[in-house]
């Protein structure tokens, strides 16, 4: 039982010079948590593309972010300063990649 004892102590230990390193470090530079700034947004290029649109009815742009995982389709969204329908038409090529983008009005 006495080596179980000694193992625990150094866990103990260890784990309290482990906290005091991270307490100092934050300490030292008053860091906060941040994320890799590089893999976040190769994940982003992957899934979609923003592109800016123009408004069929008021002639207003505005961006919009583009998901490219499901190829070519069509969809229907509002128009941001008008609130009309703008019907969204995409052409995915097969690589994955935007071919074309063009919106038109919806009755
Ligand atoms: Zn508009």
């Amino acid at each position: 039982m006495g080596r179980r004892g000694d193992k625990a102590d150094a866990a103990v230990l260890l784990a309290g010079v482990t906290t005091l390193d991270a307490a100092s470090i934050d300490a030292l530079y008053g860091l906060e948590p941040i994320f890799e700034p590089g893999s976040v947004s190769t994940d982003t290029a992957e899934l979609g593309v923003f592109v800016e649109l123009q408004c069929p009815w008021c002639g207003e742009p505005y961006g919009s972010m583009l998901d490219l995982t499901d190829a070519s389709r069509a969809y229907i969204e509002d128009c941001q300063v008008c609130c009309r329908p703008i019907e969204v038409r995409l052409e995915v090529s097969e690589r994955g990649e935007l071919d074309s983008v063009s919106t038109s009005r919806v009755d």
